[in-house]
């Protein structure tokens, strides 16, 4: 018994009855249902509403020519999808066959069709619709592998924050965006006080665990959008904070410091008994002498300060101060 090919949708577009009757009987044999459209505007909305594989389209019809419904269809057809269109007609020279693939035909079948011929045709065009399945189900599969090892390579394997690659490009880019506007930019460099100690006392899973919760905190502390934070590198952290001055980044800081501090994370070798962060903060409205590198390397002197004047706490640089 012939393989039934039950999945496939075909549209005929045939104005002769007899046509219809015989190239229906054809596809039945084979477990096609065919959809049927008797001129071209029936042709086109079907093609639309329906999106079949395949099309029998006839040639001469009653209100339009079978070459400009293929053209009509290959314009109407998305990226992902593709139709094959086989030509039914009477006309038999080699230029209406040509013409034919030129508007966007596949194949060119002569009438009457005959059942052998119009089946094999069919099975044919039903293999190269599975590819075509196959092609666009493997694309998406690839789109979205593509976008995960994108969010992975920018994100920080420990913390599930953004990494210093991230970090590195948003830089650049809210730089640059705040220059256009002429709007402040701030960044906090945060790093955990006497966390060699954490390690040494608590070991090292635990210190782990502890930078998890501090990353978990930080970006509860910037959830505006054009707020960044980022793992800088050990047990160092960083924010970019856009369209935010000097005022607005200090409250940041403080805030975080207070928050990281109110987590209460027990560290019994640590002046302060919990757990705490310092801060460097460095604001500037950028122009363009400026650079987004000396911004970020006063605010890691800022830090520098907060530490030699006793930890938990955030220091504040002018731009280009030591
Ligand atoms: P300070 O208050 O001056 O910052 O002192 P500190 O001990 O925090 O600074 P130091 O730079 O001497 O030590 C940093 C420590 O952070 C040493 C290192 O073992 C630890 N560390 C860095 N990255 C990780 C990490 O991914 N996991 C754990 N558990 N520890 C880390
Ligand atoms: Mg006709
Ligand atoms: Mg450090
Ligand atoms: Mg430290």
């Amino acid at each position: 018994m012939a393989k039934k090919l039950g999945n496939l949708k075909v549209l005929v577009v045939e104005d002769s009855k007899v046509a219809i009757k015989a190239i229906t009987g054809y596809l039945e044999e084979i477990g096609v249902h065919p959809l049927i459209a008797e001129n071209g505007n029936d042709a086109v909305a079907m093609y639309h509403s329906q999106r079949p594989d395949i099309v029998l389209l006839d040639i001469i019809l009653p209100d339009t020519s079978g070459y400009e419904i293929a053209k009509k269809i290959r314009h109407l057809q998305g990226k992902e999808d593709w139709t094959a269109i086989i030509f039914l007609s009477v006309m038999a020279r080699d230029e209406d066959l040509a013409h034919g693939i030129e508007v966007g035909g596949d194949d060119y079948l002569m009438k009457p069709v005959g059942s052998v011929v119009l089946q094999a045709k069919i099975r044919a065009m039903y293999r190269l619709v599975q590819m075509q399945r196959a092609l666009v189900k493997l694309t998406g599969q690839l789109n979205e592998a593509n976008q995960a090892l994108q969010r992975l390579s920018m994100t920080d394997g420990l913390t599930g924050i953004a990494n210093r690659r991230m970090f590195d490009e948003s830089l650049g880019r809210e730089w640059r965006r705040c220059l256009r506007l002429k709007k402040p930019i701030s960044i906090v460099m945060l790093d955990v006080d006497n966390f060699k100690k954490y390690n040494d006392r608590y070991g090292h899973q635990a210190g782990d665990d502890c930078l998890k919760e501090i990353a978990d905190q930080l970006s509860r502390s910037a959830p505006r959008p054009a707020d960044l934070v980022a793992r800088y590198g050990g047990e160092e952290f960083v924010m970019i904070l856009g369209d935010t001055d000097e005022d607005g980044a200090s409250w940041v800081a403080n805030r975080i410091c207070q928050h990281v501090a109110a987590l209460k994370i027990p560290h019994e070798d640590s002046e302060h008994v919990y757990v705490t962060v310092s801060c460097g903060v460095c604001s500037v409205y950028p122009d363009r002498e400026m650079s987004a590198e000396t911004l970020l390397k006063t605010a890691d002197n800022a830090l520098y300060h907060a530490k030699a004047e006793g930890r938990n706490r955030v220091g504040i640089l002018t731009y280009g101060q030591v």
